[in-house]
């Protein structure tokens, strides 16, 4: 079976060919800059890689330039598109409608269209690129996989807002949490590493990227999660603010005289570490000017391990006790010096860095604790696209049975 899988932002689509038979990645790519005259397509495949300018000024054309590259006779790796036996897409949010993966039909398009308000940056692109693909490829299964879903477990007294009750009720304003697909994949691989039933195991997964988030894991179950309501809470990111004051929101307001959307654009686009360092989103430029004497790059590297040091702390707490501690995404797997800061001086809570170990570590799978850690502290790179299409085939592969025996 040959899986596409597809993850569409609000200007790209990132997709990947998966052959379920070897379980080798066949092509990835992105198309990105859509809606602009710079739009590009980088695709990778049968070794090479290639970066062209192409047309996709909405994601239908995106979604058209991603299936004529997989099909072309150069760089493509399909002979045909009817090769593609099912597509999976990765759905942002799925609200209190969805707690698993599920095989998308008309009905549950109707539900993710309901999650629109929760989700208005990422669920249009989404459903934008699943009614495409549903056209060109007529009967062949999609599977929507959610990036709240891994959360639905968490207990009603970590999600719910300390808001009057029937705000919860009418608006669903509750805390849903995020990027579950990849604290689901890299929760299961440290368990895998230290060889032990993911049953048995207390695990706090941080992934670090531009946006970011953690989550306490107990028995393989999510509890509880630093992102909320909308991807703004907790943790300090490239360009969020995570946890704040919510009466700062009333100050911007009366006395700053922002808007509204004035101050959604501050905290979601302007905030994190680049409002903190005046610098720059990216770690790796904040933490070179650091180097270099940067007091506010200092601070909001400081800032943002502080924030992470008093999450881990917390979650700690509500697991009781700890067994692993996993950091992942472009911050977790490749910043070194971040995870040594967020490590320190927590030898009484059982977490010790083995600090040569750890400045070694880049992207890869490994144990970054000393031997003498009660904690197992690990890097493990985030891999969402393959719990997707674990997912997309498993559900796919029913589907195609349950309508080989409909049609018997
Ligand atoms: P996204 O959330 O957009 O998927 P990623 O998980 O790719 O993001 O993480 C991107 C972030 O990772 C960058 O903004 C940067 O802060 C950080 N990063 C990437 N490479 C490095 C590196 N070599 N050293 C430190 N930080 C890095």
């Amino acid at each position: 079976m040959k899986i596409l899988v597809l993850n569409s932002g609000s200007s790209s689509v990132k997709y990947q060919m998966f052959n379920a038979a070897d379980e080798q990645v066949m092509a990835e790519g992105i198309v990105g800059k859509i809606g602009d005259a710079g739009a590009y397509l980088e695709h990778k495949a049968k070794g090479e890689k290639i970066r062209r300018d192409v047309i996709a000024m909405n994601h239908k054309e995106a979604f058209q330039v991603v299936i004529d590259v997989l099909v072309d006779k150069n760089v493509g790796v399909l002979g045909a598109v009817s090769e593609i036996s099912a597509v999976g897409h990765r759905v942002v949010h799925g609200g209190d409608k969805f707690f698993a993966s599920t095989v998308i039909t008309d009905e549950v398009i109707d539900k993710i269209e309901e999650c629109v308000s929760l989700s208005p940056l990422h669920n249009p692109p989404n459903l934008l690129v699943i009614k495409e693909a549903k056209k060109l490829l007529p009967g062949v299964p999609q599977v929507a996989v959610f990036d709240t879903a891994f959360h639905h477990a968490m207990p009603e007294k970590a999600y719910m807002y300390a808001l009057p009750y029937e705000y919860y009720r009418d608006y669903k304003i509750r805390r849903y949490g995020f990027h579950g697909i990849s604290h689901r994949y890299v929760s299961v691989r440290a368990a895998e590493i230290v060889q032990r039933p993911i049953e048995e195991l207390k695990i706090i997964t941080c992934h670090l990227g531009n946006g970011s988030s953690m989550a306490a894991l107990d028995k393989g179950v999510s509890i509880d999660t630093s992102l909320g309501f909308t991807p703004l809470e907790g943790l300090i990111m490239g360009t969020r603010c995570g946890d704040l004051d919510p009466a700062i929101t009333f100050f911007l307001s009366r006395e700053v005289g922002l808007s509204i959307d004035e101050i959604d654009n501050l905290m979601n686009k302007k905030s994190g570490l680049l409002g903190i360092s005046g610098v720059s989103n990216d770690v790796r430029e904040i933490t070179f000017q650091a180097h270099s004497g940067n007091k506010r790059c200092q601070l909001a590297l400081e800032m943002c391990a502080y924030r992470i040091k008093k999450y881990i702390g917390a979650y700690i707490t509500v697991l009781s006790s700890l067994d692993a501690l996993v950091f992942t995404a472009g911050i977790g797997e490749k910043s070194p010096e971040m995870r040594s800061m967020v490590c320190k001086d927590m030898g009484a809570l059982g977490i010790e860095l083995d600090e040569k170990k750890n400045a070694e570590v880049m992207g890869i799978e490994s144990i970054i604790s000393s031997a003498e850690s009660k904690v197992k502290v690990m890097v493990v790179p985030t891999n969402e696209e393959k719990i997707i299409a674990i997912d997309t085939l498993k559900l796919a592969e029913e589907e195609i049975s349950r309508s080989e025996k409909g049609r018997t």
